[in-house]
């Protein structure tokens, strides 16, 4: 039998027809039709004014943070349990990274603990809409407002997510989204900044653009500044994915429900939560073990990987990972980040890749059930 991958999007022929088009007519006066094409549907879809076609999401947070001026002295506040693409940014413009502890239910950023973390120094925080999944965004912008603090929401992960009827990535004064090939909508590599704030958007324009202005003919650079954009082919592939955006989200969605049916009865394990108020999109089918199977997630995803499914962990604290090993903020966001260091050891993410059928859903869930049944609880 062929292994299970993790993760793997939905490729059509409208897709391969743009590409095509792409590549045959995208040159001369219509090298920028797809970007502007994608960066349109993408902003009328998240319901902002303006969107930003860029080559990553890691580029998109890096881009927000200089674009508000954020550097040494500065702190940015980011969940401790995320991919390294939230932090690392803060660490590229020489401002000091904070840890926040997750929330049990949601797995996202506790607004409580952002509320612990904020100094006179914070400058934003970065809530990540974690698998699909959507923080408590009503406690947290009202946090950050009272504070003056600038909230970029990283929707990497959360593409078609709403929280209170409200679309992910909208809720930040500042959204960042990914097109990674695992990712819900791929352009292969690439990812977008979402914003209303037009002074932001401007100042974005310019620095990602090698510090000129936006039609600026004579090359005449006012600023050392950064290189960041997407390739014609890669906004049309993102045109054709942003069209498809609820059909692939009904899609993400029917896959969890596959997998909480066959789950169902099974003691021990907890799964994606949904709060009513909320649409999870399911980017990442998880699931938490009951820490008195002994399992640790490393030893789950060996024994799973011997029944040919690939998972993934569940992320590990920043805290524990070699980059931020001995570091001040590392030490305390351990000492201080329970929930994250008490269900990530746990945690791994299921094969939830858009080829996916029901079929391969129960076999991932038999195997798993077949691992527990050797594991009794202690
Ligand atoms: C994937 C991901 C990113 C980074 O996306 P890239 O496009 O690979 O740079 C950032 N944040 C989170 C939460 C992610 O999952």
């Amino acid at each position: 039998m062929k292994r299970i991958p993790v993760s793997g999007p939905s490729i059509t022929e409208k897709e391969i027809a743009y590409v095509t088009d792409a590549v045959t007519n995208c040159w001369y006066e219509n090298a920028n039709l797809y970007h502007e094409r994608f960066e349109r549907a993408f902003a009328a879809y998240i319901g902002t004014k303006h969107a930003i076609a860029l080559p990553s999401c890691t580029s998109a947070l890096h881009l927000s943070l200089l674009a508000y001026g954020v550097g040494k002295g500065d702190e940015v506040i980011v969940p401790d349990c995320t991919w390294i693409a939230t932090a690392a940014p803060v660490s590229y413009v020489g401002a000091d990274l904070v840890l926040a502890d997750m929330d049990p239910h949601t797995w996202c950023i506790s607004a409580e603990s952002f509320a612990a973390c904020i100094t006179k120094r914070t400058k934003a925080v970065i809530p990540v809409d974690l698998y699909g999944n959507m923080p408590d965004m009503d406690a947290i912008r009202s946090i950050a407002d009272r504070h003056g603090i600038k909230v970029i929401e990283d929707s990497a992960e959360a593409i078609g997510a709403r929280y209170r009827g409200k679309p992910a990535g909208s809720f930040g004064d500042v959204g960042v989204f990914s097109f990674h090939g695992s990712k819900t909508i791929t352009t292969y590599e690439g990812g977008m900044l979402v914003t209303n704030d037009s002074v932001l958007h401007q100042r974005a324009l310019f620095l990602r653009d090698h510090g000129r202005k936006p039609n600026d003919r004579y090359f005449f650079n006012a600023e050392v500044a950064q290189k960041y954009k997407m390739s014609s082919m890669q906004a049309a592939l993102g045109l054709a994915q942003i069209e498809r955006i609820e059909e692939i989200v009904a899609r993400k969605r029917e896959i969890f429900a596959w997998y909480r049916e066959a789950l169902a009865g099974v003691a021990g394990v907890t799964i994606n939560a949904e709060a009513p108020e909320t649409r999870n999109t399911f980017w990442m089918v998880t699931v938490i073990l009951d820490p008195r199977f002994g399992l640790r997630k490393e030893r789950l995803m060996d024994l799973m990987a011997e029944a040919q499914v690939d998972c993934r962990p569940f992320f590990y604290p920043l805290s524990l990972l070699p980059a931020y090993a001995g570091t001040k903020i590392a030490k305390l966001a351990t000492s201080r980040n329970l929930v994250s260091h008490r269900l990530s050891p746990y945690g791994i993410n299921l094969p939830s890749g858009l080829n996916l059928t029901k079929e391969l859903v129960v076999y991932v869930v038999d195997a798993l059930k077949r691992i527990l049944a050797l594991h009794p609880k202690a």
